[in-house]
Protein backbone atom coordinates (compact mmCIF):
# COMPACT_ATOMS: atom_id res chain seq x y z
CA UNK A 1 0.00 0.00 0.00
CA UNK A 2 0.74 3.29 -0.52
CA UNK A 3 2.29 5.79 2.59
CA UNK A 4 0.45 8.93 3.32
CA UNK A 5 1.77 11.44 5.98
CA UNK A 6 -1.26 14.23 6.92
CA UNK A 7 0.07 17.21 8.69
CA UNK A 8 -2.62 18.53 11.03
CA UNK A 9 -3.10 21.82 11.98
CA UNK A 10 -6.20 22.67 14.05
CA UNK A 11 -6.55 22.40 17.85
CA UNK A 12 -10.20 20.87 18.24
CA UNK A 13 -10.43 17.39 17.06
CA UNK A 14 -14.41 18.07 17.04
CA UNK A 15 -13.88 20.83 14.54
CA UNK A 16 -14.30 20.17 10.41
CA UNK A 17 -10.47 19.99 10.12
CA UNK A 18 -10.94 17.67 12.57
CA UNK A 19 -13.64 15.82 10.70
CA UNK A 20 -11.78 16.19 7.23
CA UNK A 21 -8.45 14.47 9.37
CA UNK A 22 -10.19 11.63 10.33
CA UNK A 23 -12.01 10.77 7.25
CA UNK A 24 -8.86 10.88 5.38
CA UNK A 25 -7.74 8.42 7.66
CA UNK A 26 -9.92 6.36 7.96
CA UNK A 27 -10.70 6.60 4.22
CA UNK A 28 -7.06 5.99 3.18
CA UNK A 29 -7.04 3.14 5.64
CA UNK A 30 -9.43 1.32 4.32
CA UNK A 31 -8.00 1.36 1.35
CA UNK A 32 -4.78 -0.22 2.53
CA UNK A 33 -2.60 2.75 2.96
CA UNK A 34 -0.40 3.45 5.83
CA UNK A 35 -1.27 6.68 7.34
CA UNK A 36 0.79 8.69 9.78
CA UNK A 37 -0.74 11.99 11.01
CA UNK A 38 1.84 14.90 12.36
CA UNK A 39 -1.43 16.85 14.91
CA UNK A 40 1.36 20.13 14.86
CA UNK A 41 -0.58 21.69 17.91
CA UNK A 42 -1.28 17.97 20.00
CA UNK A 43 2.29 18.00 19.51
CA UNK A 44 2.95 20.76 20.91
CA UNK A 45 5.49 21.23 17.36
CA UNK A 46 7.99 23.85 17.74
CA UNK A 47 7.36 26.48 15.05
CA UNK A 48 10.85 28.29 15.48
CA UNK A 49 13.38 28.72 13.52
CA UNK A 50 16.42 28.95 15.66
CA UNK A 51 19.66 28.10 17.15
CA UNK A 52 18.03 24.80 18.95
CA UNK A 53 17.07 23.00 15.80
CA UNK A 54 21.26 22.47 15.75
CA UNK A 55 22.95 19.68 18.45
CA UNK A 56 26.20 20.77 19.08
CA UNK A 57 28.96 23.39 17.97
CA UNK A 58 27.97 25.59 15.07
CA UNK A 59 29.23 26.23 11.79
CA UNK A 60 30.09 30.12 12.12
CA UNK A 61 29.11 31.09 15.75
CA UNK A 62 29.91 34.49 15.45
CA UNK A 63 27.08 35.48 13.05
CA UNK A 64 23.95 32.64 13.49
CA UNK A 65 22.93 31.72 9.51
CA UNK A 66 19.60 29.69 9.76
CA UNK A 67 19.63 28.34 6.22
CA UNK A 68 23.55 27.46 6.46
CA UNK A 69 23.63 26.06 9.91
CA UNK A 70 20.73 23.73 9.40
CA UNK A 71 22.18 22.74 6.22
CA UNK A 72 25.61 21.98 7.86
CA UNK A 73 23.64 19.98 10.64
CA UNK A 74 21.93 18.38 8.24
CA UNK A 75 24.94 16.86 6.92
CA UNK A 76 26.32 15.67 9.78
CA UNK A 77 23.39 14.27 11.04
CA UNK A 78 23.32 16.99 13.93
CA UNK A 79 19.61 18.63 13.44
CA UNK A 80 16.92 18.31 16.60
CA UNK A 81 15.65 15.21 16.80
CA UNK A 82 11.85 16.32 16.32
CA UNK A 83 13.21 17.38 12.67
CA UNK A 84 15.09 14.26 12.33
CA UNK A 85 11.23 12.06 12.63
CA UNK A 86 9.55 14.62 10.39
CA UNK A 87 12.16 14.36 8.14
CA UNK A 88 11.86 10.11 8.29
CA UNK A 89 7.81 10.75 7.63
CA UNK A 90 8.58 12.67 4.56
CA UNK A 91 11.37 10.84 2.89
CA UNK A 92 9.20 7.37 3.67
CA UNK A 93 5.73 9.52 2.26
CA UNK A 94 4.39 8.83 -1.22
CA UNK A 95 1.73 11.46 -0.52
CA UNK A 96 1.70 14.82 1.83
CA UNK A 97 -1.93 15.93 2.86
CA UNK A 98 -1.75 19.28 4.68
CA UNK A 99 -4.72 20.10 6.61
CA UNK A 100 -5.74 23.53 8.13
CA UNK A 101 -7.92 26.12 8.43
CA UNK A 102 -6.96 29.26 5.89
CA UNK A 103 -4.98 32.15 8.55
CA UNK A 104 -4.56 35.62 7.05
CA UNK A 105 -4.29 33.91 3.06
CA UNK A 106 -1.85 31.51 4.04
CA UNK A 107 -1.34 28.70 6.66
CA UNK A 108 -1.41 28.83 10.26
CA UNK A 109 1.92 29.21 12.07
CA UNK A 110 2.44 26.36 13.40
CA UNK A 111 2.09 24.38 10.05
CA UNK A 112 4.61 27.02 8.43
CA UNK A 113 7.34 26.58 11.31
CA UNK A 114 6.78 22.64 9.93
CA UNK A 115 7.91 24.12 6.63
CA UNK A 116 10.35 26.12 7.53
CA UNK A 117 11.94 24.05 9.59
CA UNK A 118 11.61 20.35 8.37
CA UNK A 119 12.46 21.18 4.58
CA UNK A 120 15.96 21.79 5.20
CA UNK A 121 18.89 22.39 2.55
CA UNK A 122 20.22 19.11 1.69
CA UNK A 123 17.11 17.21 2.40
CA UNK A 124 14.78 18.83 0.64
CA UNK A 125 16.42 20.90 -2.21
CA UNK A 126 19.95 21.89 -2.18
CA UNK A 127 22.23 23.90 -4.71
CA UNK A 128 20.77 23.82 -8.44
CA UNK A 129 18.27 21.15 -6.84
CA UNK A 130 15.26 22.86 -6.97
CA UNK A 131 11.66 22.54 -8.38
CA UNK A 132 11.54 19.75 -11.11
CA UNK A 133 14.74 18.90 -9.56
CA UNK A 134 13.84 19.14 -5.91
CA UNK A 135 15.43 16.52 -4.07
CA UNK A 136 11.67 15.09 -3.04
CA UNK A 137 11.01 14.08 -6.64
CA UNK A 138 8.58 11.24 -6.96
CA UNK A 139 5.99 11.93 -4.44
CA UNK A 140 2.22 13.83 -4.11
CA UNK A 141 1.18 16.64 -2.12
CA UNK A 142 -2.38 17.98 -1.66
CA UNK A 143 -2.95 21.38 0.40
CA UNK A 144 -6.67 20.79 1.90
CA UNK A 145 -8.07 23.47 3.71
CA UNK A 146 -11.03 25.61 5.11
CA UNK A 147 -11.86 28.83 4.76
CA UNK A 148 -13.83 31.22 6.32
CA UNK A 149 -14.86 33.20 3.45
CA UNK A 150 -17.28 32.21 0.37
CA UNK A 151 -16.56 31.04 -2.84
CA UNK A 152 -17.70 33.99 -4.42
CA UNK A 153 -15.14 35.91 -2.71
CA UNK A 154 -12.39 33.95 -3.38
CA UNK A 155 -13.36 34.49 -7.36
CA UNK A 156 -11.69 36.27 -9.49
CA UNK A 157 -14.09 39.03 -9.17
CA UNK A 158 -14.36 38.67 -5.89
CA UNK A 159 -13.03 40.72 -2.87
CA UNK A 160 -10.41 38.16 -2.03
CA UNK A 161 -9.30 37.15 -5.72
CA UNK A 162 -8.50 34.14 -7.18
CA UNK A 163 -7.98 31.37 -4.16
CA UNK A 164 -5.12 29.88 -6.79
CA UNK A 165 -3.15 33.28 -5.62
CA UNK A 166 -3.07 31.93 -2.07
CA UNK A 167 -2.18 28.34 -3.39
CA UNK A 168 1.32 30.19 -4.98
CA UNK A 169 3.72 29.90 -2.24
CA UNK A 170 2.12 26.89 -0.98
CA UNK A 171 2.18 25.06 -3.38
CA UNK A 172 4.60 26.53 -6.14
CA UNK A 173 6.83 28.16 -3.58
CA UNK A 174 7.45 25.19 -1.57
CA UNK A 175 6.12 21.87 -3.16
CA UNK A 176 7.51 22.21 -6.48
CA UNK A 177 10.52 24.21 -5.25
CA UNK A 178 11.32 20.67 -3.12
CA UNK A 179 10.41 18.48 -6.43
CA UNK A 180 6.96 17.44 -5.09
CA UNK A 181 3.63 17.13 -7.23
CA UNK A 182 0.76 18.94 -6.40
CA UNK A 183 -2.68 17.63 -6.73
CA UNK A 184 -5.43 19.57 -6.79
CA UNK A 185 -6.39 21.43 -3.87
CA UNK A 186 -9.13 20.52 -1.87
CA UNK A 187 -10.95 23.61 -0.30
CA UNK A 188 -13.70 23.52 1.93
CA UNK A 189 -15.56 27.21 2.23
CA UNK A 190 -17.17 28.49 4.96
CA UNK A 191 -18.05 25.76 6.90
CA UNK A 192 -19.28 27.89 10.02
CA UNK A 193 -21.62 30.31 7.58
CA UNK A 194 -23.10 26.90 5.68
CA UNK A 195 -26.14 24.59 6.84
CA UNK A 196 -25.05 21.44 8.17
CA UNK A 197 -26.76 19.36 5.37
CA UNK A 198 -24.22 20.91 3.77
CA UNK A 199 -21.35 20.61 6.05
CA UNK A 200 -22.14 16.83 5.93
CA UNK A 201 -22.25 17.08 1.68
CA UNK A 202 -18.74 18.46 1.84
CA UNK A 203 -17.45 15.79 4.38
CA UNK A 204 -18.65 13.25 1.73
CA UNK A 205 -17.23 14.90 -1.49
CA UNK A 206 -13.91 14.75 0.56
CA UNK A 207 -14.38 11.16 0.81
CA UNK A 208 -15.41 10.64 -2.54
CA UNK A 209 -12.43 12.32 -3.77
CA UNK A 210 -10.16 10.00 -1.43
CA UNK A 211 -11.50 7.42 -3.14
CA UNK A 212 -10.07 8.15 -6.85
CA UNK A 213 -7.21 10.09 -5.49
CA UNK A 214 -4.29 8.02 -6.64
CA UNK A 215 -5.51 7.97 -10.16
CA UNK A 216 -5.32 11.48 -10.00
CA UNK A 217 -2.87 13.75 -12.25
CA UNK A 218 -1.01 16.43 -10.79
CA UNK A 219 -1.34 19.84 -11.81
CA UNK A 220 0.13 21.59 -14.03
CA UNK A 221 2.10 23.51 -11.35
CA UNK A 222 3.58 26.82 -13.65
CA UNK A 223 2.64 30.16 -13.09
CA UNK A 224 0.40 30.49 -15.64
CA UNK A 225 -1.56 27.90 -13.67
CA UNK A 226 -2.08 30.34 -11.26
CA UNK A 227 -1.87 33.82 -12.44
CA UNK A 228 -2.74 33.55 -16.49
P1 LIG B 1 -15.23 24.88 12.86
O1 LIG B 1 -15.75 26.11 13.45
O2 LIG B 1 -14.54 23.89 13.71
O3 LIG B 1 -16.39 24.08 12.12
C1 LIG B 1 -17.50 24.70 11.53
C2 LIG B 1 -18.73 23.95 11.98
O4 LIG B 1 -18.66 22.59 11.52
C3 LIG B 1 -18.86 23.87 13.51
O5 LIG B 1 -20.17 24.20 13.86
C4 LIG B 1 -18.57 22.41 13.80
O6 LIG B 1 -19.23 21.93 14.95
C5 LIG B 1 -19.10 21.75 12.55
N1 LIG B 1 -18.64 20.37 12.33
C6 LIG B 1 -17.47 19.79 12.70
N2 LIG B 1 -17.47 18.49 12.35
C7 LIG B 1 -18.65 18.24 11.74
C8 LIG B 1 -19.25 17.09 11.19
N3 LIG B 1 -18.60 15.91 11.17
N4 LIG B 1 -20.48 17.19 10.64
C9 LIG B 1 -21.14 18.38 10.63
N5 LIG B 1 -20.65 19.50 11.18
C10 LIG B 1 -19.41 19.44 11.72
N6 LIG B 1 -10.70 32.89 6.69
C11 LIG B 1 -10.46 33.30 5.42
O7 LIG B 1 -11.26 32.99 4.53
N7 LIG B 1 -9.35 34.01 5.11
C12 LIG B 1 -8.43 34.36 6.05
O8 LIG B 1 -7.45 35.02 5.72
C13 LIG B 1 -8.64 33.95 7.38
N8 LIG B 1 -7.77 34.27 8.36
C14 LIG B 1 -7.98 33.83 9.63
C15 LIG B 1 -7.02 34.12 10.60
C16 LIG B 1 -7.20 33.67 11.89
C17 LIG B 1 -6.15 33.98 12.91
C18 LIG B 1 -8.34 32.92 12.22
C19 LIG B 1 -8.55 32.42 13.63
C20 LIG B 1 -9.28 32.62 11.27
C21 LIG B 1 -9.12 33.07 9.95
N9 LIG B 1 -10.05 32.75 8.96
C22 LIG B 1 -9.82 33.20 7.67
C23 LIG B 1 -11.23 31.92 9.22
C24 LIG B 1 -10.86 30.43 9.28
O9 LIG B 1 -10.27 30.02 8.06
C25 LIG B 1 -12.10 29.58 9.55
O10 LIG B 1 -12.58 29.95 10.82
C26 LIG B 1 -11.80 28.08 9.52
O11 LIG B 1 -11.35 27.72 8.23
C27 LIG B 1 -13.01 27.25 9.85
O12 LIG B 1 -12.62 25.90 9.98
P2 LIG B 1 -12.76 25.12 11.40
O13 LIG B 1 -12.36 23.71 11.19
O14 LIG B 1 -12.06 25.88 12.46
O15 LIG B 1 -14.32 25.27 11.59
ZN1 LIG C 1 4.90 25.03 -9.52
Amino acid sequence: GKKVLIVYAHQEPKSFNGSLLKIAVEELTKQGCSVTVSDLYAMQFEPRATRNDIVGRLHNSEAFNYGVETWEAYKRGALSKDLVEEQKKVQEADLLIFQFPLFWFNMPAILKGWMDRVLVQGFAYDLSKAYDGGLLQGKLSLFSFTTGGSQEMYSNEGIGGDIRYVLWPMQHGIMHFCGVKVLEPHICYAPENVSDEKRKEMLTAWTQRLKTLWKEEPIDCSPEWYFK
